[in-house]
């Protein structure tokens, strides 16, 4: 079956003008000024005035739902797939939280093959908040080796009162299971690290970094932007070390809102393709009243990636190629995710088609319409027809 989609302006994320894209099967295979086909089947897709952006990857997801610190009452259903769609996500990195107990790497490997076969490139990665990590297998190692989904390690919370405290002794044993893992399996072997708010932040990381061979590629901090100081802290072990770290879009609002300290953290040196952004979409998010009291229980959304993403673009002002980094080739590159992230001839047909106020119109995975005209096409198994 092809398709062709048909004068958009296109960003690979670079921006390359209108172009026709056509796509066998799941792979892009011609990108062109004009594409003329005859005597064959092929679809159109006309959305002149439109822009064709990579599909986004959101490499922080709870898919099996993630909280549950407030009792068991508080712990967050599984994600749909047509959430993640309607959020312009075409590939999903699944893991697990706080909670690796009553959540175990068996129902969030299940939880990521269920995705795939509904139609999401969905990876996951092994262990939760605890070191040593709790793992499907008996080692990290063996979790790399032998489980197709699994890419990394994390979250692995540090700075935090729920995290399991770890020495930096234990913490290295662990990013080193990831790292000896990916190299064996020819996988990332990246570790995901929440870090909290406690008072000394990245502190352990500057530790592992300085006194062992752990590449600082294989670390991959996440939640930065949660305090000014946090944010500050991470600028600083980014440019130490060239380092990557990782946004929370669901985060916060003003100057700590993933685009804003997207645009600070450049501005400040950072290399931008050192930064991702991710949702923390279907963790819990307390909501609490202007006093501080708890009010009610909400869910993290998935929709903050691309708002973030439009936000950098048309309030912070930056380039809309510079803002799709986060969320496409950079989260591609430090992953590993072969063929995903950029609009490419030979790379997965993984496309979000922008209307002229830069909403999401249409979504293709692996080549499939999931959104025709902001109508969802691809749902879940458990969606009402
Ligand atoms: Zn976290």
């Amino acid at each position: 079956m092809l398709t062709l989609i048909s004068e958009t302006d296109v960003y690979q994320p670079e921006p390359i003008g209108v172009k026709d894209i056509l796509i066998a099967g799941d792979r892009i295979i011609r990108i062109a000024d004009h594409i003329e086909l005859s005597g064959i089947d092929v679809r159109v897709i006309e959305r002149k005035g439109f822009k064709t952006i990579p599909g986004l990857i959101d490499n922080h997801v709870h898919v099996l739902g993630g909280g549950g610190e407030a009792g068991y009452h508080s712990r967050v259903p599984e994600i749909a797939i047509d959430r993640l769609i309607e959020a312009g996500i075409t590939s999903v990195i699944g893991l697990l939280g706080t909670d690796g107990f009553t959540r175990d790497m068996k129902a969030l490997i299940a939880k990521v093959k269920a995705l795939k076969h509904e139609g999401m490139s969905a990876y996951a990665m092994t262990g939760s908040y605890q070191v040593p990590p709790r793992t499907l297998l008996k080692t990290i190692e063996d979790d790399l080796l032998m489980v197709e989904e699994i890419i990394g390690l994390g979250e692995i919370a540090i700075a935090d009162h729920r995290s399991s405290q770890p020495t930096v002794k234990e913490l290295k044993k662990a990013l080193a299971g990831a790292h000896v893992g990916g190299l064996l399996s020819g996988k990332a072997g990246v570790s995901n690290i929440h870090v909290g708010n406690g008072k000394d932040g990245l502190l352990i990381l500057f530790k592992v970094l300085e006194k062992s061979e752990i590449p600082v590629s294989k670390i991959h901090p996440t939640h930065i932007n949660r305090s000014l100081e946090l944010l500050e802290q991470g600028i600083d072990y980014s440019k130490t070390y060239g380092a990557t770290i990782d946004f929370t879009t669901g985060l916060n609002e003003g100057p700590l809102s993933a685009h804003e300290a997207f645009a600070y953290a450049i501005g400040q040196g950072v290399d931008p393709k050192r930064i991702t952004f991710s949702s923390d979409g279907q963790g819990s998010l307390p909501v609490f009243d202007e006093k501080g009291r708890f009010v009610s229980m909400g869910i993290g959304d998935v929709h903050t990636l691309y708002q973030s993403v439009r936000k950098a673009h048309r309030e912070s002002g930056l380039p809309l190629e510079c803002c799709l980094g986060p969320v496409t080739t950079h989260v591609a590159k430090i992953y590993h995710l072969a063929k995903k992230g950029k609009i490419e001839e030979g790379y997965d047909a993984d496309l979000v088609i922008l209307d002229s106020n830069d909403e999401i119109n249409d979504v293709f995975l692996r080549g499939r319409q999931a959104m025709n005209n902001k109508d969802l096409l691809m749902k879940s198994t458990f969606s009402n027809p």
